[in-house]
């Protein structure tokens, strides 16, 4: 491992002024990412800034109904909150499926976001990757692409976002509210991942030194008819192939509102807004839903080793809205 010095300073203001002169540096939260990372030499950086119980380690009531959850509130931490739980199952469910119990202890959810893909070209050095090394090509293009994207990648980069946080946060329309060298800004959830275009080394908007404090989440009655579902390899301890965050108010038998995040999909937290929009005011039937799966999933470009995944995303979402409508019928 590289050497690195650690600093912990006394506030987040202090924070981001290290990481506005440090070009090198980085924010440091449960380290169970940016540290395998620097194992491997993948991630290189000369200072390491812990932030970890500088961003607020609380989940706060917000006026008019919705929680913020500060940056090291830890994934374990977030998953038992019973507001957390009874408001936003699906977001409880989500964290819970992902890592082992040790990891969300550490991982902070600021760190969450921020994690790294895991494509296995991406870790490996000997391997050409435009998101490590800009401009040496995408090995995962013609090589093992089983676990990438099929929908918004680029000749680029095919690799998809590990976070299964990211997913349900997506669907409810989160909130990522950011301090930086120039002041604070809020940033709506679905835009805060970017899809890899020609510049797939940037996975967030976010620019050196910006600091992620907390994240909002809107006061949502619907969100509490709702869940999460991860399709993977093994039961545990493993990515998604695809997963769904799916919320559904059905009333006189028509889809009153719909939210759909979808996972191991794209290069971010995929919000299918195309399924959204066509099964909005439509009834709320397994002809519909599969109409509107087909819909988001018409844009799916596949790559050789994932064509699976276009029935398995549709399966999923179908037999998730067909769930949730026959609980409210
Ligand atoms: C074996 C294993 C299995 C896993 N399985 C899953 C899984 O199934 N699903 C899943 O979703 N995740 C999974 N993970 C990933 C895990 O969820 C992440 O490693 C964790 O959430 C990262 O949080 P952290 O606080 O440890 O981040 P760190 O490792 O400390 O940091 C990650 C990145 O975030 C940046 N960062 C940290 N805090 C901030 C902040 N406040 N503002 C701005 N940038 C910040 C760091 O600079 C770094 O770039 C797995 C990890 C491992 C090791
Ligand atoms: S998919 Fe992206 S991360 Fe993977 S090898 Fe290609 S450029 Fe690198």
């Amino acid at each position: 491992m590289i050497p690195f010095r650690y600093e912990r300073p006394d506030d987040t203001a202090a924070a981001v002024d290290v990481l506005s002169s440090e070009p090198g540096a980085a924010y440091l939260g449960g380290g169970t990412n940016l540290v395998d990372l620097m194992k491997l030499e993948v991630a290189r950086h000369d200072v390491l800034v812990d932030v970890r119980g500088l961003t607020p380690a609380t989940i706060d009531d917000l006026p008019g109904g919705g929680l913020r959850i500060g940056a090291s509130v830890s994934n374990s931490r977030l998953a038992a909150d019973p507001r957390v739980r009874r408001r936003y199952p699906m977001l409880s469910q989500a964290v819970l499926a992902g890592a082992s119990g040790q990891l969300r202890n550490m991982a902070t959810c600021g760190g969450n976001l921020m994690q790294r893909t895991r494509c296995v070209y991406f870790q490996d050095l000997t391997t050409p990757c435009n998101k490590r090394e800009p401009g040496t090509g995408c090995s995962a293009a013609e090589g093992h692409n089983r676990d990438h994207a099929i929908l918004g990648a680029s000749p680029q980069c095919v690799a998809t976002h590990p976070s299964d946080m990211g997913v349900a946060l997506t669907a409810l329309d989160a909130v990522v509210r950011v301090q930086g060298p120039d002041g604070e800004r809020a940033v709506p959830f679905g835009d805060f991942h970017r899809l890899p275009g020609d510049t797939p080394q940037r996975d967030t908007l976010l620019g050196h030194g910006e600091l992620i404090t907390a994240i909002d989440l809107p006061h949502l009655p619907s969100a509490s008819r709702c869940r999460y579902r991860k399709i993977r390899d093994r039961a545990s301890y493993a990515f998604a192939l695809v997963s769904a965050a799916v919320a559904l108010e059905v009333r006189d038998g028509a889809v009153h509102e719909v939210r759909i995040g979808l996972g191991g999909v794209a290069h971010k937290p995929w919000r299918a807004s195309t399924a959204e929009e066509t099964l909005l005011g439509r009834p709320a039937t397994a002809a519909s839903f599969l109409a509107a799966a087909e819909a988001e999933l018409a844009g799916a470009r596949p790559l050789p080793g994932n064509r699976f995944k276009v029935p398995l995303a549709r399966n999923v979402v179908v037999g998730m809205l067909n769930d949730l409508a026959e609980e409210q019928l």
